[in-house]
């Protein structure tokens, strides 16, 4: 367990706290999505009203990618969007670091609060503590950018569940120069590891595992380490193609990762009658609607590839969700941005909905499944919606989150 911002007090303080802002922009630079604003408000709310100056960072985008068109990925939408949000003027500070960020918040008062621009406009932010420690330079460089951040507050908040698998500068080089100092969760990560790590720790049973997206590379380790904790996993997406496709069924065009086969079969081995895969997928030749037919996953035309679990596999895996005591979901069950591919998807988040009302704790792991819910209608009737994906499947797999361990044990 470890401290959270109800074991500080903030009054006078400058208190530095790691958001994830990182939310999805039009070409417009209008903010599309902002999920992870609303996520971070309980925080920054309960700091602003005990007193404290608040010091608010962020990453958006991968500028890093992209050092031409650097001014997209500005943080100024987001600064414009916590104003209207908290209706108290943020002001976005025009850098993280350096002189001026600092002059500004020593003018600060009670009560107050600043976003400092996109962490990432500086490289150091994301060089790898692996990478550093064969390098001394790179390792002085995240270093000295983060020894700047430290040296602006008083007391760290990690309130960015999002990053918290990322060995960022801000994540966990920061905390560590502000040892001796209060270091703590705010209230979304706590809510996330409590949420997660019951689910993980003392689940309910039956736990239920929905697993979906792209690709089974991504979801290799989660699949494993979820093999020993939950009593069914349901594979849908292109993921379950790969499995089918190793087995040597005909999967025609549909989206495989051929070097994984081995892997596949193995796991399927060992999980037995664990894990299921669909039984009728709807497929076409194209990714647009019409031209669409549902056909035995067994049975895919060469020309045709998968795009969504068929009506048979909605009603079995439908019905193994509602019944459910705990269920953890996370990736579509097919291309759900295009309908008619979105129905598999849609009815996977009603039976997690019919579930919830049942009494079952129901966690939906970031990214698409909660748009996913969104679209729905029914994110309000979840257990638990992760503002992380990639952080709560590293979570679920048990990695260590070396950015929550430097922080204050309670
Ligand atoms: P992930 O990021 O791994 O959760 O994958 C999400 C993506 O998987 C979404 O953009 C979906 O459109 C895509 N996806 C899901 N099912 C399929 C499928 N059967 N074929 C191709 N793409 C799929």
């Amino acid at each position: 367990m470890k401290k959270t911002i109800d074991d500080i007090n903030v009054r006078g303080r400058r208190v530095l706290v790691r958001l994830d802002l990182n939310v999805p922009l039009d070409d417009a630079a209008r903010i599309t999505d902002d999920r992870r604003i609303q996520a971070a408000l309980p925080t920054v709310k309960k700091l602003l009203a005990d007193g404290g100056r608040l010091i608010l960072m962020s990453h958006l985008g991968r500028p890093d990618e992209e050092p031409e068109n650097k001014h997209k990925y500005s943080l100024r939408p987001v600064a414009e969007r916590l104003t209207q949000l908290l209706g108290t003027s943020v002001p976005l500070l025009p850098d993280c670091v350096g002189p001026e960020v600092a002059a500004q918040v020593a003018r600060m008062h009670d009560g107050e609060a600043v976003l400092l621009e996109n962490l990432r406009f500086h490289e150091a932010e994301t060089i790898k503590d692996k990478r550093a420690i064969q390098n001394p330079k790179l390792r002085e460089q995240k270093d000295a950018f983060a020894r700047q951040l430290a040296s602006l507050a008083d007391m760290y908040v990690n309130d960015a569940f999002g990053t918290c698998h990322r060995d960022n500068a801000s994540m966990i080089t920061v905390p560590q120069m502000m040892a001796g100092k209060p270091r703590v969760v705010g209230y979304l990560v706590q809510r996330e590891l409590k949420f997660l790590g019951e689910t993980v720790s003392n689940p309910k049973r039956p736990f239920v595992c929905v697993l979906g997206g792209a690709k089974v590379s991504d979801k290799l380790g989660v699949i494993h380490s979820l093999l020993t904790k939950c009593d069914t996993i349901l594979i849908g997406g292109a993921m379950a193609y790969t499995f089918l496709a190793a087995e040597g069924m005909g999967v025609g065009k549909s989206l495989v990762e051929p070097d994984l086969y081995d892997t596949a079969r193995q796991l399927r081995t060992e999980a037995g009658p664990k894990l299921r895969l669909p039984a009728d997928s709807i497929v076409a030749s194209e990714i647009k609607a019409g031209g669409t037919t549902t056909v035995c996953t067994s049975f895919i035309p060469a020309d045709k590839m998968g795009l969504d679990i068929g009506p048979v596999t909605i009603k079995t895996y439908a019905e193994v969700v509602r019944t459910a005591k705990s269920v953890f979901w996370n990736g579509p069950m097919g291309v759900f941005e295009v309908p008619p591919f979105d129905q598999g998807t849609i009815a996977m988040a009603q039976a997690m909905a019919d579930a919830t009302r049942s009494g079952a704790i129901t966690i939906v792991g970031g990214g698409d499944s909660a748009s996913a819910m969104d679209k729905a209608g029914l994110a309000d009737r979840i257990t638990h919606i992760s503002t992380g994906g990639g952080a709560a499947l590293e979570f679920l797999e048990g990695k260590p989150f070396a950015a929550i361990d430097v922080l204050d044990d309670a």
